[in-house]
This record gives C-alpha cells, structure tokens and sequence, in this order.
C-alpha cells in the first residue's frame, strides 16, 4: 500500500483518555471528531493582492541590470495553496553563474571594499528603510510563492527582514570595535545559498553581515521561492547599491553546484538540508573557500511537571505548527514529564483543533500550504513510517482544500528514541511525544539526536532552566518560551545542525578574517 494510503487510513480523531495513551478508540467515529474549526468559524478576511504586480517571467539579477539566463532555460514558480502557476523564472548555467562571479569581484575590488564603513552602512540603511515601506506588498507575495501564511510573513518575517539590515547597518562603520585588539579584513565574493522555508529573511541573514563587513555576494535562493529575491533586487536598484555588490542567480540545486564549484569565490555560506551541506564539505575541501552551514534539527521541547502548562502548549503550538513546521529549529519532538502528560495531550488535542488550515492570504489562518508536492510526499512518508512502527497519530479534523499542498496539524504518541520519527525531520506539521520521568533522563533524550540546533525548556524554576540548558547540545535554547528571534542573538547549531553563527556580532565572522 502507497505511504499517503496508510497515512490517510490511519489517523485517529480521538477523544477518549484511552486512545491517547495507546489503545485504540472505542466511541465511534463520529463522536471523535472535534470540529471547533467549524463550530468557530471566521468570515473570510482575505489580504488584498490585486495591486502586486507579478511578472511573467523573472531574469537573473548581474551587475545591477536583469539579464536573461545564457541557458535560455526557464521553470515555474507556483502557489502551492492553489497549484496555479505565479511566473517563470530564469535558470542559470556554469556561465551565467561564472558572470556573476566576475560582476561580484570587480565590485569588491573597484568599490565595495575601498569604499569607508560609514558609505556602505547608509546603503544598508536606505535598504532596510525600502523593506520596512514594501513590506506589505512583500509579505503577500512570500505568502504565494511559499505557501506561508500572511500572518506569519507580515508580521514575522518581513519585520525581521527590515530589522537585519537595519541591525548589521550599524556594525558597517564600528567594525573595529566588533573584535577588540584585532583587524577584521572582508573575505572577498561570498556565494549564499539559502532554503524555502524563510525565502526572505534567509536572504537577509545571509547579504546584511556579508555586505556590512565589505563583501560582495552571489544569492542562490531555493528552486520554489525565487520570487521575492528578485523583488528585493528591484529594492537594490532603488537603493543604487552600486552595481555588482549583491547578485542574484536562480536555478536548481545544479546552480548552487557551480557556484560552490567556482574557482573565484572566496566564502560559501548555507542554509539548507544536511545531506547537501556534507555534499558542500567535500567540495571546498582543499579550496581557499570558507565555509559555514545551517542545516536540519530535530529539535526538544522539554516540559517539566511544574511548568505553567498553559502556556507551554502554546509554545508547543507556535514551535511546530505555524509556519507549516517548515522551521529548522522546529519544536518537532516533545519530551513531557510522566505526571503531566495526561493533561498536555488533552490540551495539545484541543487546541490542535482549533487551527485553522487554508488559504495563506486569510488573515486569520493559522497552518497555510506545504511548500510543494515534494515535501508533501516526503511528510506523508514519515507519517507512514511512524505508523508502521507502530505510534499512534492524533491528528485535527481540519478540512483540506481540495487544490494545493496540504497536511493538517498532527502529533504521535507511542513514539520511542528509535523510530524514523523521533530521529529524522519531518519539516512539517507533525510533532513526536515521548515522556521522561528525570532531568536527567530528558537530557538523554534531548540529546540523542545527529542533530543540535535548537531546544526548549518549559519550567518554574529558574535553577531547573540553568542546569538543563548547559547540558543540552544545541545552539539555541529557549526558556518558557519557543522560536523567538531576534538580529542581534546568534543563531547556529552543533553536531550535523551545522557550523558558524548568523546574527549578532558573531554573525559578522563568518565574513571577516581576523589579524
Ligand atoms: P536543500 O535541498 O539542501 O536546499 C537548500 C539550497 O541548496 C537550495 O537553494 C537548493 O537548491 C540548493 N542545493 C541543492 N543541491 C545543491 C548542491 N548539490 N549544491 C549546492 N546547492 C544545492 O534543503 P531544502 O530541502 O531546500 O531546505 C530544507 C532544509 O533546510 C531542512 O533540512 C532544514 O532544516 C534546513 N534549514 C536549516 C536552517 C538553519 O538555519 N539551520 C534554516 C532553514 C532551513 P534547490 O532549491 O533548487 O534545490
Ligand atoms: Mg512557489
């Protein structure tokens, strides 16, 4: 039987105490539903999108100028709410790829690096400023071509967006002060190649600290978010950042490929999965390139039996739902103390119940679309995968739009350290419980992960948090609260999560050699 088969069998609609600790439910189906999502219904409260102006087709972003691929090569873009195609979007080959290497160099050689820290900051901070007055029309394009929900890119991420340039604005002209006692030197072209789960603000992550410490940069956004990178270039153009600082090349992982291959780029920074991040180690080892990485996590909310469980289901709920789970930093195991794990996955049952799934653009939406079918299907296979080892899936009656890329906000019980679900991103909105008895026991299993990027602790003493967050292996650890970000708090992982920081003056080093 095919995975999404077993995936759509099997879910249960529980209600009673019973189900949730393992057996199966005996009250029939009907009386297992909980359909607040109907009872509660919001009128439609759709963001307007009449004004954005989509192009048909989308060229490469060289020298200052859009210039059509050499490849001739062009894919689509679609909205993965609605399966509707938004634009084409340039492919770029070795050559394209090798031009936009030179356009980067010969403006780090001629004008960005001569140029004082003050001049480059006023160019950060007229594009910080240019963000901040499209964000709108920003965030409702990120919404279609991600599948995001606008809540989340117009309130999250394009504020974060502005706030990166803004902050890495300020460190442009203070780069003396940023390492004590030491020269921080830019590296030179940087190739960035980011994800889809955050188009924009990854790209910010990536150009800000790189541009503010004297770097020119050649962005490769992810094959199904292009969008609203070109967009951000038209804000480049605005800005009259000089020609050649920040290039944009679009394409498929082959295109990433050639820019990691190019001879002439002196820094890779990426963010993405860990099997392409082992396959970019073996590239540049041997080559004059840097290299730091962001990649997957599997990461532990941990809740104590003292912990304020109200808000600890929330935190559970903003850690993995929102956002489609589509975060690396995702909450996506939950670890709960044996005492109060009746109690949470009633609570988590409810609630899960009440998120609203569908259009992206409604402003009252909380779960938008799956990015593309891809990761559907690679979803539903993990799904599969759990059930077949034997968890059990609670999952919200939400109904699915019929177009589009769905999947309703789910949770496994039963889950042990060994299943595919407990060990592996899901990158979806599907959360794996375990209990735990100890402290000591939860740091095991915390911890008992390739991955380390991201954890949180949930409890009412303050001595608890301490000795728990310094024996947990990954990079960020949140306290009674879960996936806050912030540009002036480091971000980054230990393990196969990764290597280097973004955000904060750490974030500065990944571009600067140090004398
Ligand atoms: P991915 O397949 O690794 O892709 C990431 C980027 O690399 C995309 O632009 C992709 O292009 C490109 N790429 C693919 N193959 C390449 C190659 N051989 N050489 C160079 N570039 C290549 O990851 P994804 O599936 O898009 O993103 C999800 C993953 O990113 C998850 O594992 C998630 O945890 C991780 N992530 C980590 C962080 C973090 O900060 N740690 C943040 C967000 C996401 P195409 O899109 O064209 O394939
Ligand atoms: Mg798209």
């Amino acid at each position: 039987m095919s995975a999404k088969k077993i995936a759509r069998r099997k879910p249960v609609l529980a209600r009673s105490e019973k189900s949730l600790n393992g057996t199966r439910p005996t009250v029939p189906a009907s009386e297992r539903r909980l359909d607040f999502g109907e009872r509660w219904s919001f009128a439609p409260a759709l963001e307007a999108k009449d004004y954005i102006q989509l192009q048909s087709r989308y060229q490469l972003f060289i020298g200052g100028k859009f210039v059509a691929p050499r490849s001739h090569v062009y894919f689509d873009s679609i909205n993965p709410a609605t399966e509707e195609k938004l634009a084409e979007i340039a492919s770029a080959d070795a050559r394209d790829v090798d031009r936009a290497v030179k356009s980067a160099r010969r403006a780090y050689e001629k004008i960005w690096r001569p140029m004082p820290g003050r001049e480059r900051g006023k160019y950060l901070y007229r594009i910080a400023r240019l963000i901040q007055e499209k964000a709108r029309e920003l965030a409702v394009l990120e919404t279609m071509d991600g599948g995001k929900t606008i809540k989340e890119s117009r309130d999250v991420d394009l504020p974060l967006v502005s706030a990166h340039f803004f902050y890495y604005a300020g460190w442009a002209d203070k780069l003396q002060y940023a390492f004590p006692g030491r020269t921080a030197e830019p590296l030179g072209v940087a190739g960035q190649i980011i994800p889809w789960n955050f188009p924009l603000l990854m790209a910010a992550w990536k150009l800000a600290p790189a541009l503010a410490s004297g770097n020119t940069c050649i962005l490769k956004p992810a094959e199904t978010t292009s969008i609203t990178a070109l967009h951000l270039a038209e804000l480049f153009q605005q800005a009259e950042l000089p020609e050649g600082v920040v290039n944009i090349i679009t394409g498929a992982g082959a295109t990433g490929k050639a820019l990691v291959e190019h001879r002439d780029v002196d820094k890779i920074a990426f963010t993405g999965s860990t099997q392409v991040g082992k396959l970019l180690i073996k590239a540049v080892a041997g080559t004059r390139k840097k290299l730091t990485l962001e990649l997957g996590g599997k990461a532990a909310n941990i809740i104590f039996e003292d912990a304020p469980i109200d808000q600890a289901v929330e935190g559970i709920i903003a850690g993995i739902y929102f956002n489609q789970g589509h975060v690396c930093c995702a909450g996506s195991r939950l670890l709960v103390q044996e005492g109060v794990f009746p109690a949470v996955i009633r609570k988590l049952r409810d609630r899960i119940a009440t998120l609203r799934v569908g259009d992206p653009l409604d402003k009252n939406t909380d779960i938008g679309a799956i990015n593309s079918r891809g990761q559907l299907d690679k979803i539903h296979e993990l799904v599969d995968s759990g059930l077949q080892q034997g968890a059990q899936l609670v999952q919200s009656p939400a109904r699915l739009p019929k177009k589009g890329y769905w999947y309703p906000p789910s949770f496994f019980t039963g889950v042990t350290a060994s299943h595919r679900i407990a060990q592996e991103e899901i990158f979806g909105p599907v959360l794996s419980v375990m209990t735990f008895r100890t402290p000591e026991e939860a740091i095991e299993r915390a911890n008992n992960t390739p991955y380390g990027l991201s954890a949180g602790v949930w409890t009412d003493k303050g001595s608890k948090i301490f000795k728990i967050v310094g024996e947990l292996r990954a990079g960020i650890v949140w306290a009674n609260t879960y996936n806050k970000f912030d540009p002036t708090s480091p971000f980054g992982g230990y393990k196969e999560s990764g290597f280097g920081r973004e955000g904060g003056r750490h974030g500065l080093l990944p571009y600067v050699a140090l004398s």
